[in-house]
């Protein structure tokens, strides 16, 4: 009988499992993962943004955990010896709206207690000589970073301190009663006193294995990428990102300085038809017949169909793509996009059709489950970690 078990290892399970050990050094903490290594999905392939909180709604949970999660991360990296680099980012407005939205971004920084300076156009030309714009942002203390790596050295940690990790174990069924949770794998079954789903694309359905009522459906918003050749990989000093669309739900296409020093272009936000599959033609029916037959579904379809056309156009075709990026950086040229791997997002939708932009947590009397943990939640792992933690603790002291 284990104390707890954490299911899930990318960077949030894990840095829940690390966590949880911190806190109870003697108790029974057993990691679960379905692959044969950790980090093997979103954590796997994202952007590598250490973020530091300029978007997010102030007194959010986003907002809180990544204020703190940038900190933490940095110091998990420095105690570490991991390579992150502070370079700072930069949001370039290309027009007039833009520029407006550029304030109102600049008042919610001050919000969320983010040190931000504005830039006119000299001043960016001066910073940037290769990034047009008629101003900018400039968010210094945004870095970058790999989470592989960071959540490699998590699960060193964990394992150290004596807690067992299993690895390619699918748990594939539930059975919570009044004195445990029964975890069947796709390997053996195991019972614990508490469990911790981080299951990230696949969080609804670990959630209905347990009858937990939720009101969500994991959506997979595929984010591709494009890397720069070699000789572009000082084209840039900071991360350079476009001002959001507030009414879209993700970033737009920013150039990318990665920790190994290449640059990428990207993601962008399509549909994907396959929870986890990252080529462009995997296809998945359980899958697509999930989110077809979801009402959700259809209302985000309804809500964004001329930007969600948009998207998928540029994905099909290169040079749509390009463009985006080619507003505040035109000297990149289509045969500068080469191939890169996708990410998968996995977005919580809500039946109204609403994208969940906070980070979402749902329960049963012997569970807690991450049911969105979308961008920055790498950034913000540790914090989540240590939240969760809290959670757990409490839910498990009424259960004794
Ligand atoms: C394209 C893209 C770019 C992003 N850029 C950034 C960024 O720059 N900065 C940032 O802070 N965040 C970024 N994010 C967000 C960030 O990567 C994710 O929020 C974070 O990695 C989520 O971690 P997780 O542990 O919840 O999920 P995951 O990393 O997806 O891990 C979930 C794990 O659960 C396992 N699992 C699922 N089902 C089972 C099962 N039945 N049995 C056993 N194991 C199971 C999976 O195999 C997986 O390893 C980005 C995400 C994407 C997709």
């Amino acid at each position: 009988m284990y104390d707890y078990v954490v299911l899930g290892g990318g960077i949030v399970g894990v840095s829940t499992a690390l966590s949880l050990i911190n806190k109870h050094p003697d108790n029974k903490i057993l990691l679960i993962e379905k692959e044969n290594s950790f980090a093997k999905h979103q954590t796997g392939h994202n952007s590598g943004v250490i973020h530091a909180g300029v978007y997010y709604q102030p007194g959010s949970l986003k907002a809180e955990f990544c204020r703190e999660g940038l900190k933490e991360t940095i110091s998990f990296c420095s105690d570490n010896n991991i390579p992150y680099e502070q370079c700072g980012k930069l949001l370039v407005a290309t027009n007039k709206i833009e520029l407006q939205r550029m304030y109102e971004l600049h008042e919610r920084c001050k919000a969320n207690e983010i040190d931000v300076e504005a830039l006119d156009q000299k001043q960016l030309n001066e910073v940037e000589p290769n990034i047009i714009g008629i101003g900018a942002l400039l968010v210094k203390s945004t870095g970058i970073v790999d989470y592989k790596l960071i959540t490699k050295k998590m699960s060193e940690e964990f394992e150290s301190k004596g807690g067992e990790f299993l690895l390619n174990s699918e748990v594939v069924n539930l059975e919570e009663d009044e004195e445990k949770i029964k975890i069947i794998t796709s390997r053996e079954s195991l019972n614990s006193k508490y469990l911790i789903c981080c299951a990230g694309l696949m969080a609804d359905r670990i959630a209905k294995l347990l009858n937990i009522k939720i009101n969500f459906q994991i959506v997979p918003f595929r984010g591709e990428y494009f890397r720069l050749p070699s000789k572009h990989n000082n084209l840039v000093k900071h991360l350079i990102y476009p001002i959001p669309d507030p009414d879209l739900p993700f970033l737009g296409v920013h150039l990318t300085k990665m920790i190994d020093g290449s640059i990428t272009v990207g993601p962008n936000a399509v549909l994907g038809f396959k929870r986890e599959g990252y080529s462009k033609f995997n296809f998945s029916i359980k899958d697509t017949l999930q989110f077809l037959s979801f009402k959700g579904f259809h209302n985000v379809i309804k809500k964004n169909l001329k930007s969600g056309l948009y998207e998928m156009k540029n994905s099909i075709f290169k040079r749509g793509y390009l463009k985006e990026v080619q507003k505040y950086s035109p000297q990149i040229k289509l045969n500068d996009l080469e191939h890169y791997p996708a990410g998968i997002r996995a977005q919580a939708v809500l039946e109204d059709g609403s994208l969940v932009h906070d980070f979402l947590f749902a329960e049963s009397r012997r569970s807690i489950h991450v049911c969105n943990a979308p961008s920055p939640a790498a950034t913000s792992a540790i914090p989540i970690g240590k939240y969760i933690t809290h959670k757990a603790t409490e839910a498990f002291k009424k259960l004794s």
